[in-house]
C-alpha cells in the first residue's frame, strides 16, 4: 500500500488493491458464529478486534521476553527493555512526534487525559482560569476537568455543536478569553462520526497562546495523524481500539509542556533518586511512567500500528468511507430513520433511530441475528441532551468488515421494524 503514496494512485486503485477477505483472515474472531449466525461486528468504535500477529506479539512476549524492564543488568530484562523502548519508537514514528521521549505510555485515552488534566492544571492554572471543551465530548474528556473544578476552582466552556453534529467554529471563537489556559477536543467523535477540523482548531487556539490536547482515540485507528503537522501539544488515544491490546495507551506531548508538568503519580521507574530529604523525578517519559509499565502491551501496540500500516492508511479510510456510504444510504432508503451526525467529513460511525424502536429493543433484536452493535448513551450524554434523546444505535465499522454485513444488519433492521412497530 505504500506504492499509494508514491505514485499517487486514485481511490479506485486504492481500493482495487485491498482485498478484505485476505484482512478477514488475520482475525481468527471474525470467523466465529453467535446464535448459529456468522458474527457481524460493528462495535468497533467500542474496541476492536485483533489480528494474529498482535496476539502472537503478546504470547512470545511473556514466553520468551519476560523480564522487568530498565533495572535489570540481565540479558532478558535488558531484551524487554528494549522491545519496550522500540515500542515507544514506533509509536513515535507512527505519530511523526519529534522525539521518543515525547511518547508516554499510559492504561488508555483516559488515563491520558486525566493525566494532563491533573498536571497540566496544577502547572499552569490558576482560581477561575479556565478550559474549553465541545459538547461532543467522551465523558473521558469532560469529568476529568469538572474535577478539577472542584479542585482547583477552574471553568470549563463548552463548544455548541450544530444541527448537522458540527462543531461551530464561531461559537468555539467567542468561548476564548484571558482566562482560557487549554483547549480539549475529540478528533473524531465515537457518536456523530465528525471528523473535527483539528488544524483549525489548534490554530485558532495557537494564535491566542492557547495549547491543544486531542482526544484522537476514534481518529488514530482510521487515518494517518501527523501531530507535528497539526501542531497538537497533546495528542492521546488507546491501544484496543487500534487492534491493540487492552489497558495501554499513548499520551503524545510536546517536550516543552512535559518538562514543565509535575508527575501524575509517584512510585518506582519516575524517580533518578529519592531520600527522605529531598527526592529527583527521572528524565522524559520515565518522569511519567510510575510502577512496571506494561511492557508486553506496549510491544503489542507497535504491532498493531505496524499492522495497520502495512495495510495502508489510506486504504482503510477509502474503503471505511465506502462502507459508511453504503451503510448509510441503505438505511435511509428504508425511510422514517433518524441519523445523527450528518458532517460532511466523516469517520465510519453510524448513530441512528429507526422509527420509534427503542435502541436497546433494536440492539437485542439485531444482536439475535448476530449483529453486534452498541445502544445507548455511548459516554455521551451530554450530547444525547443536544441531540433531545436518551440514546442511540450505533454501528461502527472496521476495515475488516464487508457490504455483505451491512445487508446483514439492514435485513436485521428491517426485521425489527415489522416485530416491534
Ligand atoms: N474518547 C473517545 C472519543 C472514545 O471513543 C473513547 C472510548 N469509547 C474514549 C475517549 C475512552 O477510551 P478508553 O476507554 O480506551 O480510555
Amino acid at each position: 500500500m505504500y506504492l499509494a503514496f508514491v505514485y499517487r494512485l486514485t481511490s479506485e486503485e486504492v481500493l482495487d488493491m485491498f482485498d478484505v477477505e485476505t484482512v478477514r483472515a488475520d482475525f481468527p474472531i471474525l470467523g466465529h458464529t453467535v446464535y448459529d449466525r456468522p458474527l457481524v461486528y460493528f462495535d468497533n468504535a467500542a474496541t476492536t478486534q485483533k489480528p494474529r500477529v498482535v496476539v502472537e506479539k503478546i504470547e512470545h512476549g511473556y514466553y520468551n521476553v519476560n523480564a522487568n524492564i530498565h533495572r535489570g543488568v540481565h540479558f532478558l530484562s535488558q531484551a524487554a527493555t528494549e522491545g519496550h523502548e522500540e515500542a515507544r519508537r514506533r509509536v513515535q514514528r507512527f505519530l511523526n512526534a519529534r522525539s521518543a521521549s515525547e511518547i508516554i505510555f499510559t492504561r488508555g485515552t483516559t488515563e491520558a487525559i486525566n493525566l494532563v488534566a491533573s498536571s497540566f492544571t496544577e502547572a499552569f492554572m490558576r482560581p477561575d482560569d479556565e478550559v474549553i471543551v465541545t459538547a461532543m465530548e467522551h465523558h473521558s474528556n469532560i469529568v476529568p476537568w469538572q474535577m478539577q473544578i472542584g479542585r482547583r476552582g477552574i471553568g470549563v466552556k463548552v463548544v455548541p455543536v450544530t444541527g448537522s453534529g458540527e462543531l461551530c467554529l464561531e461559537g468555539y471563537e467567542r468561548l476564548f478569553s484571558r482566562r482560557t489556559k487549554l483547549v480539549s477536543v475529540t478528533h473524531v467523535s465515537n457518536v456523530l462520526g465528525t471528523v473535527n477540523p483539528v488544524r483549525e482548531i489548534i490554530r485558532m487556539a495557537h494564535a491566542r497562546n492557547v495549547p491543544v490536547l486531542v482526544d484522537g482515540a476514534q481518529a488514530v485507528p482510521h487515518m494517518g495523524v501527523d501531530v507535528q503537522e497539526l501542531d497538537a501539544d497533546f495528542y492521546v488515544f488507546s491501544g484496543h481500539k487500534v487492534y491493540g491490546p487492552t489497558g495501554i495507551g499513548v499520551l503524545y506531548g510536546k517536550e516543552k509542556w512535559l518538562d514543565r508538568i509535575p508527575p501524575y503519580q509517584g512510585g518506582g521507574e519516575m524517580i533518578a533518586s529519592v531520600s527522605f530529604e529531598e527526592t529527583f523525578f527521572n528524565e522524559l517519559p520515565f518522569k511519567f511512567e510510575a510502577g512496571t509499565p506494561d511492557y508486553i502491551g506496549s510491544t503489542a501496540l507497535a504491532e498493531a500500528l505496524g499492522y495497520i500500516e502495512r495495510i495502508g492508511m489510506e486504504a482503510i479510510a477509502v474503503y471505511e468511507g465506502e462502507l459508511l456510504a453504503y451503510a448509510t444510504e441503505r438505511l435511509l432508503a428504508l425511510g422514517d430513520v433518524r441519523i445523527f451526525g450528518q458532517a460532511a467529513q466523516k469517520s465510519g460511525v453510524l448513530s441512528f433511530l429507526a422509527g420509534r424502536i427503542h435502541p436497546y429493543d433494536m440492539g437485542l433484536l439485531l444482536d439475535r441475528l448476530g449483529v453486534a452493535v452498541r445502544t445507548g448513551h455511548h459516554c455521551a450524554q451530554p450530547l444525547m441532551k443536544v441531540l433531545g434523546v436518551e440514546g442511540t444505535v450505533r454501528a461502527s465499522f472496521s476495515f475488516y468488515n464487508t457490504r455483505e454485513e451491512i445487508d446483514v444488519f439492514i435485513a436485521g433492521v428491517e426485521r425489527a421494524r415489522t416485530m416491534l412497530e
